[in-house]
């Protein structure tokens, strides 16, 4: 797609080339419709240094090369346009960028035939600008989920990203108040990984923009109030060969297949691993592992367990045909979240992984009860330990990624080590 041509087509004044830094920040250059073109073959440059990439200020320009697949008019302000970029350097794609690691796990599938498709549920909540309550003071229930009142009380902003996301053809089906005070989801079709990906990148901007121009703030947050449930992004997964879901077997147990099987025991083997790119921020640890909410329920898992169509696992298989990751949340970059999940996936293929007997009990009430399962990391440290001594998921999503995503990730965890908390000073204070 000519970049320049489309923008006469469509009216569009400006594009917004943008990447996902390791840490999922979208990084954007405006560039003026007229000088779409030269970007379009050339890149638009950055410091890399600058963003969350691991370069030194020596380095040279990285040169973001947009993807005219994937441009989105921005739904409320169409005379601009988005398009997700990769990043460039010195002649070479750039191997720790989110997007190329994803690219090069979906280029492992291909070469066996086959290609994931993803939907993602990103929960989030509506606050105050300042960050520090709730937007909606009247949004009290105890038990807030599908609250209706609640829900069309911010009927403006959810049906103007709906609305958005019926325009861009991303087929939206549902909209709902969530478990915590302040918390909505809105869901839309799934889709190949990269499309999905790109999708939940931009998605996370839309949000946040449109719920800025309702005098509101969005948050990601994994879990912005320790008494409320957090926010997940439940993953839903399932692997095709051309047309065909390899992942369907009506013989199959719950209507999964051998191979899909095979694939869960993957994700699940690689779990705690996959922590550290699934659940990437100090907070993400204050949402699993939680303790019961005001709600009665976290629904976020606390061990490396699969279930039925039960929502107290790490993994849920909902029905046939897909399985759904419940371990994510909305901190997780909308690349390496896939990423990780299609690399562990495809290790589980080629070590025709057993996931073991599926759990069919409530592990909120009845966990205890098993002590032969694996708990997930407690704390962000723990993740990347993990991560760090996992060979596999190092070699598949590529050891320049893995290094430079550890190297970073460690630095974040020991700013939040120096910080001296209340807690601390509270229980420490009289030792
Ligand atoms: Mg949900």
């Amino acid at each position: 797609m000519d970049l320049a041509a489309t923008a006469r087509e469509r009216g569009i004044k400006y594009f917004l080339i943008a990447f996902a830094d390791l840490f999922g920040t979208l990084r954007a250059k405006l560039v003026p419709a007229a000088a779409i073109a030269q970007m379009q073959r050339d890149g638009a440059g950055f410091a890399g240094f600058a963003a969350w990439l691991d370069m030194t200020p020596a380095d040279p320009d990285i040169l973001a090369i947009p993807d005219p697949d994937s441009l989105v008019q921005l739904p409320w302000k169409p005379e601009v346009g988005w398009v997700a970029a990769d990043p460039w350097m010195a002649g070479k794609p750039v191997e720790q960028a989110p997007r190329l690691v994803l690219k090069r796990a979906i280029a492992a599938a291909a070469a066996q035939g086959l290609s994931m498709q993803t939907g993602v549920e990103c929960e989030f909540f509506l606050i105050a600008p300042d960050g520090t309550a709730i937007s909606d003071p009247a949004d009290r229930q105890a038990k807030p989920c599908y609250d209706q009142s609640a829900l069309m009380r911010r009927y403006d902003v959810i049906a103007e990203i709906c609305d958005a996301m019926l325009a861009l053809g991303w087929h939206p089906y549902q909209n709902d108040h969530e478990d915590a005070n302040g918390q909505f989801e809105m869901n839309w079709q799934y889709a190949p990984a990269l499309i999905t990906a790109d999708r939940h990148a931009f998605f996370k901007f839309m949000v946040k923009s449109i719920a800025e121009k309702h005098g509101l703030r969005a948050t990601f947050m994994p879990k912005p109030f320790i008494d409320l449930t957090g926010s997940g992004c439940h993953a839903h997964v399932s692997l095709w060969r051309g047309d065909e879901n390899v992942f369907a077997d009506a013989d199959g147990d719950l209507g999964l297949s051998a191979l899909a099987y095979q694939f869960l025991g993957g994700v699940l083997g690689h779990a705690e691993a996959l922590c550290a790119l699934t659940n990437p921020t100090v907070n993400s640890y204050k949402r699993i592992n939680a303790a019961t909410t005001t709600s009665g329920a976290t629904w976020s898992p606390n061990t490396v367990t699969y279930g039925g169509n039960n929502r107290t696992h790490m993994i849920r298989i909902p029905d046939a045909g897909r399985f759904e990751f419940r371990l994510a949340d909305g901190a997780a970059n909308p690349y390496l979240l896939q990423a990780g999940l299609l690399a562990a996936g495809l290790d589980g293929l080629a070590r025709k992984s057993d996931p073991g007997t599926r759990l069919d009990i409530d592990m909120y009430t009845a966990g205890h009860t098993v002590t032969d399962v694996r708990r997930l990391p407690l704390n962000l440290l723990d993740a990347l330990r993990a991560f760090e001594g996992d060979a596999t998921l190092r070699e598949a999503l590529g050891a320049p990624f893995a290094d430079a995503y550890v190297k970073l990730k460690t630095q974040d965890w020991n700013a939040y080590a120096r910080h001296l908390t209340p807690w601390e000073r509270e229980t420490t204070l009289d030792c």
